[in-house]
């Protein structure tokens, strides 16, 4: 089982504000659009185990893998309470994606200009100096265009470079606003 660094508290950001595109999460449970509280949740959710299916079998496999950076990822330590989803306006997080056979992390700007803030920066140097040493990929996206534009930050070079790989993440990555 994980061991988080955090609790989430009073946030619901991956449950809520993600678009939930994968199979296993659809089986399960149908569409989730963004913005859309996923049925599974506490309708008054106020502290942690706020999913009714966290710790059973009915949990769809891309909830179960999703790694939230504010609560377990190892190389980024302990974080502020500012850093959280729900106070930063920016979520990052990581989830396989098949095809690629990588976890890249995904950088998601749910308040437009949370990326420009002291936090945004601190968090895009953090997913940079991450991808680097552990050579896994960053991906961003803004909310400035609705969430339809994504920069690549950092990576190894086979799996960074082109636009049709670009598309291809576009269209492939397991959850995320658009
Ligand atoms: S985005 Fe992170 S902190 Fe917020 S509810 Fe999800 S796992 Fe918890
Ligand atoms: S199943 Fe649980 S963890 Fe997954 S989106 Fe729903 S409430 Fe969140």
């Amino acid at each position: 089982m994980k061991k988080y660094v955090h609790k989430c508290g009073s946030c619901t950001v991956c449950c809520v504000d993600l678009h939930i595109r994968d199979k296993s999460y659809a089986d399960a449970f149908g569409e989730k659009p963004p913005g859309v509280p996923c049925t599974k949740l506490k309708a008054h959710a106020s502290s942690h185990g706020m999913c009714t299916v966290w710790d059973s079998d009915e949990k769809p496999s891309v909830c179960r893998d999703f790694s939230c950076g504010y609560m377990d990822y190892e190389g980024f330590g302990r974080l502020a309470p500012g850093f959280r989803p729900d106070r930063s306006g920016i979520v990052f997080y990581s989830a396989f994606v098949e095809e690629y056979g990588m976890a890249p992390i995904i950088l998601l700007e749910l308040k437009m200009g949370a990326l420009q803030t002291s936090v945004g920066n601190t968090i895009s140097l953090m997913c940079s100096e991450y991808s680097a040493k552990n050579r896994v990929l960053v991906v961003t996206r803004t909310a400035e265009d609705d969430g339809h534009s994504e920069r690549v930050l950092s990576g190894p070079r086979r799996v960074v470079a082109t636009a049709e790989m670009n598309r291809r993440l576009y269209l492939l990555k397991g959850s995320q606003k658009s």
